[in-house]
């Protein structure tokens, strides 16, 4: 039987150039939408409990942890008594900083410097050894196609670039206050909210081959949220949906019971790995798209075309 499983990130009022929140109203109106046409149901009983449900099961997942979901989602979420899943990055809490693809963007666009100082990129990243830009559009450019080429990067090249960044970049404050603290998740003790990991820093989990940063990232996340929370998360959320045998192994070894990957399709709890549940991922675009979305007809379509 299939499931379907939403992800969210931001619900926001304010609009972000760099990356859109979805508009309250839109969430309101798809949250109206799924609690009419779907069973809604927490994560964590779609996947392993696995009974047979009498409307089709759906269940509705955060990723990152911005506050925004206090002020924006939650509300909706309990005005129509609808259970949710948040998935938080260790650090990002304890620095109060949002991930490193939203610094970068948010340093690239926001500095007035159009020039870097020489620093060692590593062969890896050469192509992108750029130190100056003729303007701000050349230099926007230059930072989205240098994050998405990030994403593959090894994590210590990439942290050593981000700290090579903020430095030089010296004239933008830090974005703080976006995220949920410690505080604010134990709020969420009495709620209908499940806590789970969304890793230590936010690498995509796949091209870790460092076991022991591996460990870190996964183990080491889970065991932060128990000595902060009070438990060991059952859920962990694969960072831009990034995972391979290998990050499956270790979640496993590490205590957690569900994995979540983005892969947009629908969840067949009879045949899928518990380790690779795929969710839906949802952007502040048109009602019908997303109504297309949830459906799952667009990742149907998609797949046909590979066909
Ligand atoms: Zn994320």
């Amino acid at each position: 039987m299939n499931a379907t499983i939403l992800l969210f990130h931001r619900v926001n009022t304010v609009r972000d150039k760099l990356w859109d929140p979805m508009a309250p109203e839109l969430f309101e109106k798809i949250i109206r939408f799924v609690s009419k046409n779907y069973e809604v149901l927490p994560l964590q009983e779609i996947c392993l409990n696995k009974k047979r449900h009498t409307k089709k099961a759906l269940a509705i997942t955060f990723d990152d942890g911005y506050r925004d979901y206090l002020d924006f989602a939650l509300p909706v979420l309990k005005n129509y008594n609808l259970p949710s899943s948040m998935f938080v990055v260790a650090e990002c809490v304890d620095n109060n900083l949002p991930t490193w693809t939203y610094i970068m963007d948010y340093l690239f666009f926001n500095t007035k410097k159009l020039a870097l100082p020489p620093f060692d990129y590593g062969e890896a990243c050469a192509a992108f050894a750029i130190y100056k830009w003729n303007n701000k559009e050349e230099q926007i450019s230059y930072s989205k196609k240098f994050k998405q080429f990030l994403k593959l990067v090894d994590n210590e090249r990439r942290n050593a670039i981000m700290q090579h960044f903020m430095e030089s970049f010296d004239d933008v404050a830090a974005p703080c206050n976006l995220m949920m603290t410690w505080d604010d998740l134990r709020t969420l003790k009495n709620e209908p909210v499940e806590i789970g990991s969304h890793t230590l820093t936010h690498p995509p989990l796949a091209t870790i081959d460092n076991q022991v940063e591996l460990e870190k990232e996964i183990r080491i996340s889970g065991e932060i949220i128990q000595q902060q929370l009070g438990y060991f998360p059952t859920t962990i959320s694969y960072p831009v949906g990034s995972y391979n045998k290998k990050v499956k192994e270790v979640a496993k070894q590490a205590g957690y019971k569900i994995g979540l990957a983005v892969d947009q399709k629908l969840y067949n709890s009879q045949k899928q790995d518990l380790f690779e549940v795929p969710r839906i991922e949802l952007y502040n675009d048109s009602f019908i798209r997303n109504k297309i979305k949830i459906y799952g007809i667009e990742s149907a379509l998609k797949s046909l075309i590979k066909k």
